[in-house]
C-alpha cells in the first residue's frame, strides 16, 4: 500500500486515464470499458492473454517519440542510447529464454517477423550466392540483367507449410497471404484418421517439392510437433527449417515444450509473437541461429518501419516475467488446464479433434451437436463464453463457417483458473451446445448461421460463468474506483 491506500498500479491507470481525459474522454472511456469487459468475460481464445500491468506500463511513455532505424550501435538515427539499452536488454533476456544464438526483437507483431524470416532466408540462400557469383557486394552494383536475374530467381522459390485447415497459418503460403504469392507452395495436412501429423507424408512431399523452406508450426494444431524429426526432414531436402511458434512460444519458455519438441534446439530460425502464451505486449520477435544473424538484422528498413521502442521495453519486461520460476509453473498450469478441458469435453460424449490436447489449446468439432463453428461460436458467446469458430480438418463447412471452435488456457489461466474450473467449463459448454439447434433461412433452408437456443439457457450459463469470474477477480491490483 502507498499514499492514499491505493497500489501503485491503481494510481498509474487512475492518473494515465486523468490525463487523457482532459483531450480525449472517449478514448478514456473506451480503455476503462475495455478492463471492465475483459474481467466480466469467460474468455477461452487460444491467442488472447492478459498482460501484466509492468508489461502495459512500460509501453505507455517517452520512448514512444523515438527513431531508432538501423539495430543496436548501428542506427540511422542519433541519440539512441536509451533505445540502444532497451533493445539490447530485451534481445538478452530472449536468448536466455530460449536458448537462442540470436534474437531479434524489433518485429511489429508475428506476421511482420514472419516476413522478415523469410527475407533473411532469401537474403542468405539466394541474394548472397548470386551477389557472390556476379562478383559484387551490394545489389545497387548489379547490372540490369543480373538484377532481373536476381529477381526472377527471388520470386521462384519453393515453400512447404502446414494446410490451414490442418491448424497452420495464412502466412505459411496461403494463397490470399503475401507468402503464398511470394513463393511457389505447398501444403502437408494432418492424417485423416488420427488427425495428428504425418511425418512420412511430410517428407515425402518435401523430397518431391525439394522447397527451399520448411515451415513448422500452427494456430489450431491442439498436439505437439516433434521438431528434431522436421529438422532432419529438412537437412535431407536442403531446407531452411523455420519454425512459427506464435501460439505457443510461452510453452516453450517454460520449458514444457522440451528435447525433441523446442523449436529453438532444433529450427534454424523461428518466429513468434509476443503477445499469446509468452503474455508480453502485440509484438513479434525472431531467432535464429549465427549464420543468419546478419540478415535477420536488416528486417527494418527491409520489410519493417522504424522499431517501436517502447514495445520493446516492454518485450523486455515480459520475457524478465517469463524467465522467472512462477512462469513455469504456469505454463505447466496452461497445458494442465487444456487437458483437462478436452477430458471434461470428453466426458460430455463431445469430440475434441485428435481425441485431446498435449498444448494450450481444444479443438472442438462442433458436427455432432448438428451446428457449424459460427452458430456455436455465437450461442457460446451469448452465454458469456468467448471462443472463436475455426476449421477442422477436411472441414465441410469451410473457412468461414467451419465446423469447430477452438478453444484456449492461457488467458483464464493468468487469472488463475485451474483444473477444477476447467471441468466445469466443459459443462458449461456441452450445456449450451447441447440445447442449441440450427435455424433456418428465410427460403426455409437450414441455415448456417441462424440458430435457436432452449430458453433460459443463455441465462443460466450466463449466471454461473459470472459466478466463476467472480472468483478470479482480473488484475486485481487495479482499482479504477466506480465500477
Ligand atoms: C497469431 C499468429 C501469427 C500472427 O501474429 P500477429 O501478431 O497477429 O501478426 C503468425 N503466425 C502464427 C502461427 C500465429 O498463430
Amino acid at each position: 500500500m502507498t499514499i492514499s491506500g491505493q497500489l501503485p498500479e491503481s494510481l498509474a491507470f487512475r492518473s494515465g486515464l486523468e490525463v487523457i481525459k482532459r483531450i480525449e474522454p472517449r478514448i478514456a472511456d473506451a480503455i476503462e470499458s475495455e478492463l471492465h469487459g475483459q474481467r466480466n468475460s469467460l474468455k477461452l481464445i487460444a491467442s488472447e492473454n492478459y498482460a501484466s500491468p509492468a508489461v502495459l506500463l512500460a509501453m505507455g511513455n517517452w520512448l514512444s517519440d523515438k527513431y531508432a532505424e538501423g539495430t543496436v550501435g548501428r542506427r540511422f538515427y542519433a541519440g539512441c542510447r536509451n533505445v540502444d539499452s532497451v533493445e539490447t536488454i530485451a534481445a538478452e533476456h530472449a536468448r536466455e529464454l530460449f536458448g537462442a544464438g540470436h534474437a531479434y526483437v524489433q518485429p511489429h507483431s508475428g506476421i511482420d517477423a514472419n516476413l522478415v524470416a523469410y527475407w533473411a532466408i532469401l537474403a542468405q540462400r539466394v541474394e548472397r550466392p548470386a551477389l557472390i557469383r556476379s562478383g559484387v557486394r551490394n545489389v545497387n552494383d548489379l547490372s540490369e540483367s543480373d538484377w532481373a536475374a536476381l529477381r526472377a530467381s527471388l520470386g521462384d522459390q519453393r515453400l512447404l507449410g502446414m494446410s490451414l485447415d490442418a491448424g497452420g497459418h495464412l502466412t505459411h503460403g496461403y494463397r490470399p497471404n503475401i507468402s503464398g504469392k511470394m513463393f511457389h507452395q505447398r501444403n502437408y495436412g494432418t492424417d485423416p484418421k488420427t488427425g495428428l501429423l504425418d511425418y512420412d507424408q511430410v517428407r515425402e512431399i518435401a523430397r518431391e517439392f525439394r522447397p527451399l523452406i520448411l515451415v513448422a508450426g500452427y494456430s489450431a494444431f491442439p498436439r505437439l510437433v516433434n521438431f528434431r524429426v522436421m529438422r532432419e526432414i529438412a537437412d535431407e531436402v536442403g531446407a531452411t527449417l523455420m519454425v512459427d511458434m506464435a501460439h505457443f512460444a510461452g510453452l516453450v519458455a517454460g520449458k514444457v515444450m522440451e528435447g525433441d519438441f523446442d523449436p529453438v534446439r532444433h529450427a534454424n530460425i523461428v518466429t513468434t509473437t509476443t503477445h499469446k502464451s509468452l503474455r508480453g505486449p502485440r509484438g513479434g520477435m525472431v531467432l535464429c541461429d549465427d549464420d543468419l544473424a546478419p540478415f535477420v538484422d536488416r528486417g527494418c528498413p527491409l520489410v519493417l518501419g522504424g522499431p517501436l521502442p517502447h514495445v520493446m521495453a516492454s518485450k523486455a519486461v515480459a520475457l524478465a516475467e517469463a524467465r522467472q520460476p512462477q512462469f513455469r509453473a504456469y505454463a505447466r498450469q496452461v497445458v494442465d488446464n487444456a487437458v483437462a478441458l478436452a477430458e471434461g469435453l470428453l466426458g460430455h460424449g463431445a469430440r475434441p479433434v485428435t481425441g485431446g490436447t498435449d498444448n494450450h489449446l481444444v479443438l472442438l468439432d462442433v458436427t455432432p451437436y448438428g451446428l457449424t463453428g459460427r452458430q456455436a461460436e455465437a450461442a457460446l458467446l451469448d452465454a458469456g463464453i468467448v471462443t472463436n469458430r475455426n476449421t477442422v480438418p477436411q472441414d465441410p463447412n469451410g473457412a468461414w463457417y467451419t465446423s469447430g471452435v477452438r478453444l484456449g488456457t492461457p488467458a483464464l489461466t493468468t487469472r488463475g483458473f485451474g483444473t477444477a474450473e476447467m471441468a466445469e467449463i466443459a459443462d458449461l459448454i456441452d450445456t449450451v451446445l447441447r440445447q442449441t439447434a440450427p435455424g433456418t433461412d428465410t427460403d426455409g433452408t437450414p441455415s448456417k448461421v441462424r440458430y435457436v437456443m432452449q430458453e433460459g439457457v443463455a441465462a443460466e450459463v450466463g449466471g454461473r460463468v459470472t459466478e466463476l469470474l467472480a472468483g478470479f477477480p482480473l488484475y486485481p491490483e487495479v482499482d479504477l474506483g466506480g465500477r
